[in-house]
C-alpha cells in the first residue's frame, strides 16, 4: 500500500522546501523526501543552501571580514590592539551552529505547517509513484496527485582533479581545519571569489585560475573592472586565460599544470586546491524507467514557462532546470508551482531576479548590462554614482565601488541596475522593485532617500540618468 499525498516533493532545498510549505499552505497534503544529512549525521534540511552553500558561506565570511578589518581598517578609525589571531576551529564552529539552527527551523516550518519529511533518497517511478531508500534501510511507497522534483545540484568535478584530502569543493573549503599557506582555486565564479575571498583573509595566498579571458563575464564591464581592480588591491591573484590541464598531489602540494593567456605552460604548487568550476543538476538515480520526465543534453529537466515537465502532474523547480542556479530563484519557482498546483496564478518574473557575490567590495545587479542592451540594439541612457561621494560610505570607510542605472532612452524605463561596493547586495533591491513596478529612472530619482545612507548612491545614480545628480559634475 501505498501513502497517498495531494503533492510529494523530493527535493528539502529552497526550492523544495518553499514548494512543500507553500502547497501546505494552501491546504494540500504534502510530503517531501530529502536524503541530506549533517556533519553530525543526523537528517539535515535546506539543501546545499543551508548545509553547504549560502549561510555557511557567509558565516565564514563574516568571520574572516571581521578578522581582515582588525588588520586592514581598525587603525584608521584609532583602534589599536595586540596581533590578531584566529582560532579556525571556533570559526568553523560557530558556522556549523548557524547551519544547525537554520536546518532545524525547516524541521521545525515542516512541523508546524504539517509536511511529513521522508529521509531517504526518492525516485520517482512512473503514475506519479515515488519509492524512498529511507536511512534505515527500508523503503518506502508514496503516491501523489502532484510530484515537484527539486533535487538540486552538484559540483563539477574535473577529471584530472579528483576531490580529496588536497583538492575540494565547497563543501571541503567550508571545512578547513587550518588556513592553508597556499590556496589555489580553479574557477573565478561565485564560489571561486567568495571562498578564495575568505582564507585570503586569514592569511592564505590565494591563485585563482579563470579559464575565460574575461573577469566576471556575465557582470556589466564596468562593474568587473572596479571589482578586479579591489579583488587586486586585497592581494587576490587571479589569472586569467588559463587553461588547467593536469592536477598531481605531490609531497609538497599540489602540482597544478596550467597554459597561461600567452599559451605558455606554467605550474603552480599550492596546499590546497579549490576546484568552482561550476554545478550541474543532480538528476542521477532521480528518475526510473517510463517516467515520461525527460532531461536536456547538460542533463538539467526539461520544463516549461511554468516549470512543468514532459509528465502529467511532475513539475520541476530550481537547480535541477534551466535557469540561474541561484536558492532565490529556487524560492521563488517553488512557490509558483505549488500555487499553480492549488489553481493560482503561480508565476516568476526571471528578467528581475538579482545576482550578488559577497566579496568586497560586493557585487550585484539586477536586468541587462550595458552590453547586453548595445548588442540588442535597444537605446538606454545610464547613470551612475560613486560610493566615493556618498558620506556614509566615506564614514565607514567603504568608499570603492559606484551604483550604475540603466534606462530606456525614449520611455526612461528601468532596464538594469549595476553595483559594486558595500552592502550593494541589499541596495540591488531597489533596482529590483523599480523593475518589478515597470518603474522609470525618474521615479527612482524623485523618491525620497534617507540621509546620511548608502542608498543615496541609488539615489543619485537615477538622477544621474537625467545628468541631475546633485552631488557631482553631470
Ligand atoms: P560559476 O559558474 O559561478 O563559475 C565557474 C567559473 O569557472 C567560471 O568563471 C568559468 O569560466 C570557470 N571555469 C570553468 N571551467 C574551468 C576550467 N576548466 N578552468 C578554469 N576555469 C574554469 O560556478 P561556481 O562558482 O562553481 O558556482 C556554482 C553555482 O553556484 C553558480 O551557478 C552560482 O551562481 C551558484 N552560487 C551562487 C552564489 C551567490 O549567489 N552568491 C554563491 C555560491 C554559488
Amino acid at each position: 500500500m501505498s501513502d497517498q499525498f495531494d503533492v510529494i516533493v523530493i527535493g528539502g532545498g529552497p526550492a523544495g522546501y518553499h514548494a512543500a510549505i507553500r502547497a501546505a499552505q494552501l491546504g494540500k497534503k504534502v510530503a517531501c523526501v530529502d536524503a541530506a544529512l549533517g556533519k553530525d549525521g543526523k537528517p539535515a534540511l535546506g539543501g546545499t543552501c543551508l548545509r553547504v552553500g549560502c549561510i555557511p558561506s557567509k558565516a565564514l565570511l563574516d568571520s574572516s571580514r571581521q578578522f581582515w578589518n582588525m588588520g586592514h581598517l581598525f587603525a584608521q578609525h584609532g583602534i589599536s590592539f595586540e596581533k590578531p589571531a584566529i582560532d579556525v576551529a571556533r570559526m568553523v564552529a560557530r558556522k556549523d551552529a548557524i547551519v544547525k539552527q537554520f536546518t532545524g527551523g525547516i524541521a521545525a516550518l515542516f512541523k508546524a505547517n504539517k509536511v511529513t519529511a521522508y529521509h531517504g533518497f526518492g525516485q520517482l517511478q512512473p503514475g506519479r509513484v515515488v519509492t524512498v531508500k529511507q536511512h534505515d534501510g527500508t523503503t518506502v511507497e508514496l503516491k501523489a496527485t502532484n510530484v515537484i522534483l527539486a533535487a538540486g545540484s552538484d559540483s563539477i568535478e574535473l577529471p584530472f582533479a579528483r576531490f580529496g584530502e588536497h583538492i575540494i569543493d565547497n563543501v571541503g573549503a567550508l571545512d578547513l581545519p587550518a588556513v592553508p599557506k597556499r590556496l589555489g582555486v580553479i574557477g573565478a565564479g561565485v564560489i571561486g571569489l567568495e571562498l578564495g575571498s575568505v582564507w585570503k583573509r586569514l592569511g592564505a595566498e590565494v591563485t585563482i585560475l579563470e579559464g575565460l579571458p574575461d573577469f566576471l563575464a556575465a557582470a556589466d564591464a564596468e562593474v568587473s573592472k572596479v571589482a578586479a581592480r579591489e579583488f587586486k588591491k586585497q592581494g587576490l591573484d587571479i589569472r586569467l586565460g588559463c587553461k588547467v590541464s593536469n592536477t598531481e598531489v605531490k609531497a609538497d602540494g599540489v602540482h597544478v599544470s596550467y597554459t597561461d593567456a600567452k599559451g605558455a605552460a606554467q605550474t603552480l604548487v599550492v596546499d590546497k586546491l579549490l576546484v568552482a568550476v561550476g554545478r550541474r543538476a543532480a538528476t542521477r538515480g532521480l528518475l526510473a524507467e517510463g517516467t515520461g520526465v525527460t532531461l536536456s543534453e547538460r542533463g538539467q529537466i526539461v520544463v516549461d514557462d511554468h516549470c512543468h515537465t514532459a509528465a502529467e502532474g511532475v513539475w520541476a523547480v530550481g537547480d535541477c532546470v534551466r535557469g540561474p542556479m541561484l536558492a532565490h530563484k529556487g524560492f521563488e519557482e517553488g512557490i509558483a508551482v505549488a500555487e499553480l498546483i492549488a489553481g493560482l496564478p503561480g508565476h516568476v518574473n526571471y528578467d528581475t531576479i538579482p545576482n550578488v557575490i559577497y566579496t568586497e567590495p560586493e557585487v550585484a545587479w539586477v536586468g541587462r548590462t550595458e552590453e547586453q542592451l548595445k548588442s540588442e540594439g535597444v537605446p538606454y541612457k545610464a547613470g551612475s554614482f560613486p560610493f566615493a561621494a556618498v558620506g556614509r560610505a566615506v564614514a565607514m570607510a567603504e568608499p570603492a565601488g559606484f551604483v550604475k542605472v540603466l534606462a530606456h532612452a525614449e520611455t526612461d524605463r528601468v532596464l538594469g541596475m549595476h553595483l559594486v561596493g558595500a552592502n550593494v547586495s541589499e541596495l540591488v533591491h531597489e533596482g529590483v522593485l523599480t523593475m518589478e513596478f515597470s518603474g522609470a529612472a525618474d521615479d527612482l530619482a524623485r523618491i525620497c532617500h534617507a540621509h546620511p545612507s548608502l542608498s543615496e548612491a541609488v539615489h543619485d545614480a537615477a538622477m544621474a540618468v537625467h545628468k541631475r545628480a546633485i552631488h557631482k559634475v553631470n
